[in-house]
């Protein structure tokens, strides 16, 4: 890989002028730059921004995510999704405050053994909080600097990431190390994105990229396909009785662990099979209306979602079921964005909870 000295002063000096304005750059303290990387793994930077400050102002020091109740901490994720992300957010909040004292360690290899840190996450901190100069390269960094260099290496092949660590490593600027990072991330967000053509003309490293200089810059990076995600039918039931509305837990592992949801099955059920299953719960339906359908994509499986309301006769006790008011949907129990779909209307109060009105 060529010598990407020259890169750095232009790409810096387009950065101090160019740069966005975002809150967590408004004061990069270790808490809050290592926050907003974590929320900012597979979210839009518009989307992170009302989370981001949610999340301050619920927990502003590392001591206060240390002692967050699960649920409250879950709810404040809803919607961010990749929930393991909060969760190792807290286990690595309660470890800084046991071994450190609640300061986050200043070195890239003591971040890096925090959970959820990687080594995106942890040269992110280390360089923009602590002046460290140790790079920090993520799918951004990755497009960028293979079209920069031309390069045809496969950025899913961890030694393609590791060639391109070493190369940023030996050139990135011991003055402004933080300046740096953040100039190739924004680079990658605002100039050369991965959606559509890069802004080439508009590029402060126009004249330094070869891929631009040779015609590929639109063919880069190289990324061998994933495997196709697996497809999975499944009926949700929204059971309505008593102004309240089902929910359950999820199991503690695997997929969407520990959150609420609402009662869903694997198939697509017809009205009958859902009466049935109503009625094996002991509840009595009333009424049934079918829903729109919905999808949604996890990392490896893609849910395809129909379903039925049903208006039950009262809120009996079932096991594993809780019957939560439109309040507490709101504000206590976190459901994940997956049943989004079904759970707007609930909140919005375009369906009604109780059965007298009809
Ligand atoms: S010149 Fe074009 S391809 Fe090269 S880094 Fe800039 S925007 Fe990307």
């Amino acid at each position: 890989m060529r010598d990407l000295g020259d890169i750095v002063e232009p790409l810096c000096d387009w950065y101090e002028q160019a740069h966005r304005a975002l809150p967590w750059r408004e004061e990069q303290t270790p808490y809050r730059v290592w926050i907003s990387e974590i929320m900012l793994q597979q979210t839009r930077v518009e989307a992170v921004k009302g989370y981001f400050a949610r999340f301050l102002q619920a927990f502003p020091t590392v001591e206060a995510l240390a002692q967050a109740p699960e649920q409250q901490l879950l709810k404040l994720w809803e919607g961010l999704g990749y929930y393991n992300r909060a969760r190792n957010l807290q286990k690595a909040a309660q470890l800084v405050v046991e071994r450190y004292g609640g300061q986050l360690p200043d070195t890239y290899e003591g971040l890096l053994e925090l959970p959820g840190i990687g080594s995106y996450t942890a040269g992110a901190v280390a360089s923009i909080a602590y002046g460290r100069p140790v790079p920090a390269v993520d799918g951004n960094v990755l497009r960028v600097i293979s079209r920069i260099t031309a390069s045809r290496g496969d950025i899913a092949d961890p030694k393609t990431k590791m060639k391109i660590e070493q190369a940023l490593g030996l050139v990135i600027p011991e003055d402004k190390p933080g300046i740096f990072n953040q100039a190739l991330m924004e680079l990658g967000a605002t100039i050369c994105g991965p959606n559509g053509p890069p802004d080439c003309a508009g590029c402060p490293l126009g004249k330094l990229c070869e891929g631009h200089a040779l015609g590929v810059a639109m063919e880069l990076p190289i990324k061998t396909p994933k495997k196709p995600r697996k497809i999975q039918h499944r009926t949700v039931l929204v059971l309505i009785g008593d102004g309240k509305v089902a929910i359950s837990k999820r199991p503690d592992q695997g997929l969407l662990a520990g959150l609420w949801e609402f009662p869903n099955f694997e198939g697509q059920w017809d009205q009958s099979q859902a009466v049935t299953a109503a009625r094996a719960l002991g509840l009595e339906p009333l009424r049934i209306q079918p829903m729109l359908a919905a999808k949604h994509i996890f990392t490896h499986v893609e849910w395809r979602m129909s379903g039925w309301r049903m208006w039950v006769e009262e809120t009996a006790p079932v096991p594993g079921i809780f019957w939560a008011n439109r309040t507490q949907l709101q504000k206590e129990y976190p459901l994940p964005s997956a049943f989004a779909a079904y759970l707007k209307p609930l909140l919005e109060e375009d369906i009604q909870l109780t059965f007298d009105n009809f």
